[in-house]
């Protein structure tokens, strides 16, 4: 291995070190450096040119451009969900980019009351609004939706028992499941009811000197079909108040509209949840909200009274940022007239199947030419999700490119998991799903088309390249 010192000197890593800094470079030499003493070691030969200037230049180059690389990148979500949990959920509207700038750097009136020129309250932002959208009397704001859903169970039923229906003991995502969060909550699950069937009288029985409330969640991303009976809210509410109990429900996604105006599928929203007499109503701020990442409590002032003294609440606020984008897309709300040429969301999700597929046939041409060489492209119908547990059985029809190797039979699966690869590893990277032999994707989330395409030129497909 020749110096550090010796390598620094070379030209080319010289204008290196210009671009990153000599501190980045250095830190690169010896960690190249470190991998090639390695190789070695393992019996691994290097090739002769591989400590001259160029070739340490070029690897050089590579390392630095991949270490200023950001972890959390934007991606193209050609995935047919439109709030993907793991692309990141709901995209905010301009406004709300807008008022995050502002607040971040800026100072602001996070806590403190201009009026009086008093310390204020930072739920003051979006309680009133939250108020005036749902017809609730308060509201607060947490982190998000299971949050929400621990601090009203840890603040209303410590130490007491709540009581859910067996065919609604959810589990989402894996890390949140109803059981865990009431053991956390320091509350005892009252498991009422069948998978399929829950009666009023179920609930009756179950109440007791320990209850303390009654509890629905929205099965959010599972639906039981066939011989089913669930309790209307409105009978819940009724026999949860005739017995002095609160009745709160986690509607999980939550939508402030009526979708079905939009030709979606129907959503419960808040404000038909507490006109049915629920006491406490969450939901999340990231899902058909169409907002940041939250938890959303609504319900009666004087229960949203205790869940603010909580001391947990302190630990699950909000911050800012959240604030400022919560409240703007809540504005939007006030405008239901704007609201799907507003906000990112609906906007996606009530994007017409025949820009959908005009789009498809557009784009088609260049990613064939981009891909000729190992796949072949077509124009297929498909079907996207709104995601999130929202509506999870209710299909959007949409249309995608579907990506199809060349090579058939053995290999076919290897070709295709290097399709997806190579646009993984694009500038801006492009997920897709992989279904019936084909990368598929859906192009409802592709908005902009251009630098879609212009990144095509960047695609590396040659099949047996090494990386170096
Ligand atoms: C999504 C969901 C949650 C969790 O909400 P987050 O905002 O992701 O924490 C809780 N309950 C239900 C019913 C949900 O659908």
């Amino acid at each position: 291995m020749p110096a550090v010192d010796r390598v620094l000197q070379m030209p080319a890593v010289q204008a290196l070190g210009a671009q990153y800094g000599h501190t980045a470079v250095v830190h690169a030499i010896r960690s190249l450096f470190s991998e090639m003493r390695q190789a070695m070691l393992d019996g691994i030969a290097l090739p002769a040119e591989a400590l001259q200037a160029p070739s340490l230049a070029r690897r050089l180059q590579a390392r630095l451009e991949a270490a200023m690389q950001a972890s959390l990148r934007r991606v193209f979500n050609l995935t047919g969900t439109v709030l993907h949990t793991n692309l990141g959920r709901a995209l905010l509207p301009a406004a709300a980019v807008d008022a995050v700038q502002a607040v971040m750097t800026q100072p602001c009136n996070l806590e403190y009351d201009l009026a009086p020129g008093e310390r204020g309250d930072r739920d003051s932002h979006v309680e009133a609004l939250l108020a005036e959208l749902t017809g609730a009397e308060a509201a607060t704001v947490v982190n998000n939706n299971a949050a929400a859903v621990l601090l009203v169970l840890a603040t209303l039923a410590a130490r007491k028992e709540v009581i859910v229906s067996r065919g609604e003991l959810i589990e989402i995502g894996g890390s949140f499941r109803i059981p865990a969060i009431m053991a956390h909550a320091g509350c005892r699950l009252r498991e009422v009811g069948t998978t399929n069937r829950t009666h009023l009288a179920d609930f009756e029985q179950a109440i007791g000197v320990r209850s303390a409330m009654l509890m629905k969640v929205h099965t959010s991303n599972y639906v039981i079909q066939g011989f089913t009976a669930a309790v209307p809210e409105q009978e819940l509410a009724a026999l949860a108040h005739a017995r002095g109990l609160p009745f709160v429900v986690d509607l999980g996604s939550g939508t402030l509209v009526d979708l079905s105006q939009y030709g979606l599928p129907q959503e419960p929203t808040p404000q038909e949840t507490l006109a049915h007499g629920a006491d406490i109503v969450t939901f999340s701020g990231d899902k058909l909200l169409g907002g940041p990442q939250a938890g959303i409590i609504v319900g009666r002032a004087e229960l949203v009274k205790k869940i603010k003294r909580n001391h947990l609440k302190r630990a699950l606020r909000v911050d800012k940022m959240t604030l400022a984008a919560l409240e703007a897309v809540l504005r939007l709300y006030r405008q239901p007239e704007k609201l799907a040429q507003h906000l990112p969301t609906l906007r996606l999700l009530t994007r017409p199947a025949a820009d959908i597929e005009s789009l498809c046939r557009r784009i088609e041409p260049a990613v064939a030419q981009a891909v000729s060489n190992v796949a072949h492209v077509s124009v297929v119908p498909c079907h996207s999700q709104i995601g999130s547990g929202a509506l999870p059985v209710e299909l959007l029809p949409s249309t995608a490119l579907a990506l199809a190797p060349l090579k058939r039979g053995r290999g076919e699966g290897t070709a295709l998991k290097r399709l997806a690869n190579a646009f993984r590893a694009l500038p801006v990277p492009v997920i897709g799903t992989i279904a019936d032999g084909a990368l598929k994707f859906d192009l409802r989330c592709l908005e902009n088309e251009r630098e879609f395409v212009e990144q095509l030129a960047r695609l590396r497909l040659d099949a047996s390249r090494s990386e170096s």
